[in-house]
């Protein structure tokens, strides 16, 4: 079983998402386990705070390193030897799902959330193998992309997901974004549904998603084509798609 301990000050936020849809059945099942652990547990003072003033000066609090270093250490204990450990911190790696997928084959995975200004720098010395951002942006704390990453970690977990839900086709597998879908009805505000898709072809109904894929990751995320390995017959299509939109 796959077990990610979250180390933060605010349990519940993460608790209660943990319980939800394929992330709740994940565990259910038993092929993933989240615990969540409260750094303020582990204080060795009587009012049971967390944070100090920077030393230097400057806004904010900080975060102590002598709870933080408990709290590892009690689940690394428990783990039986040092883990993979990641500081959320807007100054990371951008987590991508190249990410997800790597960490998705450890066993035990520590998600370090911050607040206030931060973590005492020590201590991220002392435990934190990894740091990872979810974006270029500051939120206020490390919960929600800690979250993040325990949903798109758990999804490439071997039977996290059910046999219904399909990550083979999915947003950036093969460096493509995922094709449009459609559900019924076949018609809805005056728009049909692209008929191949209603044709039973299935070898058609491959290429044109296939085709869609590549023409909205060109149209949406450019960027991403480098690494997406088309054919040559592909990259000539997609080169005719641009001169008739071009000429258009
Ligand atoms: N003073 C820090 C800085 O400038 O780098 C920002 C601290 S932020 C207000 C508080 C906590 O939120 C951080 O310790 C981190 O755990 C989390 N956090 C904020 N933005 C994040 C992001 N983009 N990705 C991951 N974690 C983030």
């Amino acid at each position: 079983m796959y077990r990610i301990h979250i180390m933060t000050l605010f349990p519940d936020v993460v608790g209660d998402m943990l319980c939800e849809s394929v992330l709740g059945r994940g565990q259910e099942r038993g092929y993933i386990r989240v615990d969540c652990h409260q750094i303020r547990d582990y204080t060795i003072n009587k009012q049971k705070q967390v944070d100090d003033y920077p030393y230097g000066g400057g806004a904010g609090m900080l975060m102590q390193a002598q709870p933080v270093y408990n709290a590892w250490k009690s689940v690394a204990e428990r783990i039986g030897r040092k883990p993979r450990c990641i500081y959320m911190t807007p100054q990371g790696k951008t987590f991508a799902q190249q990410d997800a997928k790597e960490l998705a084959l450890e066993e035990d995975l520590i998600l370090l959330c911050g607040h206030y200004e931060g973590i005492d720098e020590r201590v991220l010395e002392e435990i934190v193998t990894d740091y990872m951002s979810i974006g270029d942006y500051v939120l206020t704390g490390g919960e929600l992309p800690a979250m993040v990453m325990v949903d798109a970690i758990s999804r490439m977990i071997p039977g996290v997901l059910g046999n219904g839900d399909s990550k083979a086709a999915e947003s950036f597998e093969g460096g493509l974004l995922e094709h449009p879908q459609y559900s019924r009805p076949e018609e809805w505000k005056g728009k049909t549904v692209p008929g191949v898709l209603l044709s039973g072809h299935h070898k058609n109904i491959e290429l044109w998603r296939r085709q869609q894929s590549i023409l909205r990751t060109w149209e949406r995320r450019p960027d991403l084509l480098e690494q997406a390995n088309l054919t040559s017959s592909e990259q000539e299509w997609l080169q005719k798609q641009k001169q008739q939109r071009q000429d258009s």
